[in-house]
């Protein structure tokens, strides 16, 4: 949907000009592999290394396939051996240090990934030989990196009032909704821990469900072209002006729909 719209627009805007512009914007795109468009940096030996650009590639797929649509500009990922490398891979200014859970981070300008075979010594709460989860946290962190290309922060300082979106988006995408080892949004409702205003939706122990699920709910219900178009947003209003609902609503329309489903 969201690539006939570009002919769509490409035709009112270019028609005049030729058909150049129109080829430029329907082909180019659909010819970025994922080789094409990730840059892998790694210090990992070459076995394990070529091992994660396997998955890197899958992941990469099942993003753009996702949205029917490549990658806006090229993925700077490193694959850092250990936590020392991973720490040392984030901006100096950010003064950040990662705790165990952490594995991943991704913003417009690149990717960071623990590499699994530092998981068991070096990270809490992650399985290097879940093959699946491996290549789930893939796909979160480069939805995150596609979502940074379109929104307008890169990186989402200052729109953390929509965090919960970032994240819900990541969890969608990479299907992570789905899995045994993520709760239920119909247990978060029955437990009375859905957080009362969507700010907060991104906490607590039932955050993926709850966060991933109001967003899966508005990719359904709104559409992916809505999806989509919620990705340049940086503030709630904007959002809910989008979509046309008020915060008390949306969240009423959600808790029906999941008990509903
Ligand atoms: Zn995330």
């Amino acid at each position: 949907m969201i690539r006939t719209t570009c002919i769509r627009i490409a035709i009112l805007i270019f028609a005049p000009i030729g058909a150049c512009a129109i080829h430029a914007c329907v082909s180019s795109p659909q010819a970025a592999t994922a080789g094409e468009v990730l840059n892998i940096a790694t210090s990992m030996d070459d076995s394990a290394a070529d091992d994660m650009r396997s998955i890197f590639a899958e992941a990469h797929d099942v993003v753009t396939a996702f949205w029917g649509e490549p990658f806006s500009e090229k993925v700077n990922i490193t694959l850092a051996p250990n936590r020392a490398g991973f720490d040392a891979r984030f901006p100096p200014d950010w003064g950040f240090k990662s705790e165990c859970w952490m594995v991943g981070a991704g913003v417009a300008d690149f990717l960071l990934y623990l590499s699994p075979s530092a998981w068991a010594d070096e990270a809490c709460g992650h399985d290097p030989d879940d093959a699946q989860h491996v290549l789930d946290i893939a796909v979160h962190e480069l939805t995150h990196v596609y979502h940074g290309q379109i929104n307008p922060t890169r990186d989402f300082t200052g729109s953390e009032e929509i965090g919960w979106f970032v994240e819900g988006l990541a969890v969608v995408v990479a299907g992570q909704l789905n899995r045994d080892r993520y709760s239920d949004p119909v247990d978060a409702i029955y437990e009375d821990a859905v957080p009362d205003t969507l700010q907060n939706f991104w906490s607590g122990q039932h955050r993926y469900a709850v966060a991933g699920s109001i967003t899966d709910y508005i990719d359904k219900i709104y559409g992916r072209n809505v999806l989509y178009d919620l990705m340049n947003v940086t503030t709630e209003a904007v959002f809910l002006e989008k979509l046309g609902v008020s915060e008390q609503q949306l969240l009423y329309d959600w808790r029906a729909w999941v008990l509903e489903d």
